[in-house]
């Protein structure tokens, strides 16, 4: 009998940073897999427990106005792209951040 072997993806979640948050609801809005939530008490964006994130998502981190939302576990999260890249033969393209006007190093 032949055996199916299913590997979980990593549980990606944001971590959203209540000093930070105006509660403006943009990432809310944008959420497809409902991870977010908004807490009346605290006027505050809070993640709920389950399910995790879109796979290659993060349009919160992206549309967050005052960039109040990271995620803790970015090396899984990267080491997840690079397979998920690996198997249809693409690379994970490195981006250089540094200021406009400074030489830029290439990465090894
Ligand atoms: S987009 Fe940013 S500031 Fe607005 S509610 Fe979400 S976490 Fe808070
Ligand atoms: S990464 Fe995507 S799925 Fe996860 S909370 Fe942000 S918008 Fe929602």
């Amino acid at each position: 009998m032949r055996q199916r072997i299913i590997q979980a993806e990593p549980l990606i979640r944001p971590v959203i940073f209540a000093e930070r948050c105006s509660g403006c609801k943009t990432c809310i809005k944008h959420c497809k897999s409902k991870v977010l939530a908004y807490d009346r008490a605290t006027r505050r964006i809070r993640v709920k427990e389950s399910p995790g994130c879109l796979p290659d998502c993060r349009i919160c981190a992206r549309l967050c106005p005052t960039g109040a939302v990271t995620f803790s576990d970015e090396e899984a999260f990267v080491s997840y792209l690079k397979k998920r890249l690996d198997k249809i033969g693409h690379e994970l393209a490195t981006v250089d951040n540094s200021p406009p006007g400074r030489e830029q190093k290439p990465r090894q």
